[in-house]
């Protein structure tokens, strides 16, 4: 389930502390991991910096595509689908020259999905736009055609997670991020006008539904 259309799910974990303190799966370009095609973490090392200092939150890095093609490689993008398609063999997962890279991906997403499992996670924050960790919106087919296709959608390793039962979230719902935050820092109080992504007026007027 995603954290955003369920945030109950959010209340019932259970209080985080030093001693038992929630085990959260990030991408590792969240991490600051030089995983991304090009071998960097596509400058998202601060995107979680208020996260990964909490003593209540243990982070588990993981970067499917890393796991499944390799660092650096070639832009893989989902052709006819989403991720759950792909998972059900509807759609295919193909770079920029137009090879084939279904395989890597599924074996990166069940790589994540084992770690996941293994260390017990708690929920996920995913990179979005990603067409393995994507939760919220993904290209559509190649994003280096132009114009640049988009679809509302998730990616390889989020539609596993989620069909696990583990809950995701992206790096851009920062409505939700900000309740997550304030049950890790007691009295935090989050920006009122933080919005998910999904309410972003660029996703509200290029994505509707
Ligand atoms: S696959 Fe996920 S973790 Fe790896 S670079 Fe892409 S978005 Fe980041």
């Amino acid at each position: 389930m995603k954290l955003v259309e369920q945030p109950e799910l959010l209340d019932a974990l259970p209080e985080p502390t030093r001693d038992a303190p929630w085990r959260v799966l990030v991408s590792g370009c969240l991490a600051g991991w030089a995983c991304g095609v090009d071998g960097t973490d596509y400058g998202m090392k601060d995107a979680l910096a208020w996260l990964a200092p909490l003593p209540t939150v243990q982070l588990v890095p993981f970067c499917p595509e890393d796991v499944g093609l390799g660092t650096p490689r070639t832009m893989p993008d989902i052709h006819g689908g989403d991720g759950f398609d792909v998972l059900d063999g509807r759609a295919r997962v193909l770079d920029e020259r137009g090879h084939d890279l279904t395989a890597g991906m599924l074996a990166g997403a069940h790589a994540m999905l084992a770690t996941a499992r293994e260390l017990a996670v708690h929920f996920a924050i995913l990179t979005d736009m990603s067409a393995a960790c994507g939760s919220v919106v993904i290209s559509d087919g190649c994003r280096f055609d132009a114009p640049r296709r988009y679809r509302r959608g998730v990616g390889v390793a989020t539609a596993l997670l989620l069909r696990a039962g583990i809950p995701v979230v992206s790096q851009r719902d920062f409505a939700t991020l900000a309740r997550v935050r304030a049950r890790l820092e007691p009295g935090y109080v989050g920006d009122p006008d933080a919005r998910d992504h999904h309410e972003h007026p660029w996703v509200l007027v290029h994505l509707p539904r």
